[in-house]
């Protein structure tokens, strides 16, 4: 028997056979750029990739954090590549974006946590795709100082954090964060400018309760984010986290109408998504209303 549980039929995932998927693999491999959407086995490779929908994630496929649902390597990770911010920016312009999502590993080994190399990325990604979007998925920078400031200065079109769990499931799931200042870098790049969007998520099925799930919510509110995802944990293998229970569709159609009703801006709550999922067509559809 498979001791990883039995995934419920909503979860549907097809199978990466499209040409675009293979030339989306092709570029990223000739350009040396590491995705997350490989390193986090996401469900939904097969979709994104043959609409050139790539998540990079730099600074290396190593992470000095070991989160129980994550499936990226944790330890030592390799020094910076200078060049990785201008193979983002070709890759980006080669695929003719109109927004993109970029993250990284979490590196707390080097003194600013990447928030220069964020920053150098970004520059990058306007000089080569000025009609691009720009989204970014940080780590939290935690006794980082200044390194928030950095990243912020840089201007990019929305900046996203995800709080990952509720607080009370932090010290067994993201066992190297802290709630509070996740939540604070949020209240603290709104605050530095207000011109970005803010944006986090929540994996549910993990324990939490709903009245936990909605207290996030309030807590994101009076941060004042303006984008909300939700989603669905998978547990890539035997040694993460367990799922405790698959969320159904209907209660995700129901969080997504109390967060609606809560104020987010953007809203996205279903099984299959994930921070980075149609981040494209939402960001589009809000820009045009
Ligand atoms: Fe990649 Fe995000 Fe799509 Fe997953 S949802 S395949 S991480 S772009
Ligand atoms: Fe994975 Fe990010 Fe946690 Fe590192 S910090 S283990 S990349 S979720």
């Amino acid at each position: 028997d498979n001791p990883i549980a039995r995934k419920p039929d909503w979860i549907r995932v097809r199978a990466p056979n499209h040409p675009t998927y293979h030339e989306t693999r092709k570029l990223m491999r000739d350009n040396k750029l590491v995705t997350v959407c490989e390193e986090a086995a996401c469900p939904n490779i097969g979709e994104c990739w043959s609409q050139r929908h790539a998540t990079m994630m730099i600074m290396g496929e190593i992470c000095t954090r070991a989160c129980a649902f994550c499936n990226v390597t944790t330890g030592m990770p390799n020094a910076l590549d200078s060049d990785e911010p201008e193979r983002v920016a070709d890759a980006v312009a080669r695929l003719g974006l109109r927004h993109v999502v970029i993250t990284s590993v979490d590196r707390d080994d080097l003194a600013d946590g990447g928030a220069h190399h964020f920053a150098r990325v970004i520059g990058a990604l306007r000089a080569s795709a000025p009609d691009t979007t720009v989204e970014i998925l940080t780590p939290d920078f935690l006794r980082k100082p200044g390194a928030l400031e950095v990243v912020v200065r840089a201007r990019p079109d929305v900046f996203n954090h995800n709080l990952e769990t509720v607080p009370r499931l932090y010290p067994t799931i993201r066992p190297g964060a802290r709630y509070y200042q996740s939540l604070r870098l949020l209240d603290d790049v709104k605050r530095m400018d207000p011109s970005i969007f803010t944006k986090s998520g929540l994996m549910l099925g993990l324990g939490e309760e709903r009245t936990e799930i909605t207290q996030v919510m309030d807590d994101l509110r009076i941060a004042d984010v303006d984008f909300i995802t939700l989603g669905q944990y998978l547990q890539p293998t035997v040694k993460h986290a367990a799922v405790a229970r698959f969320v159904t569709p209907d209660e995700f159609a129901d969080y997504a109408t109390i967060a609606r009703v809560k104020g987010f801006l953007q809203v996205s709550a279903s099984p299959l998504t994930r921070s980075s999922y149609h981040a494209d067509s939402d960001f589009a559809e809000l820009r045009a209303a």
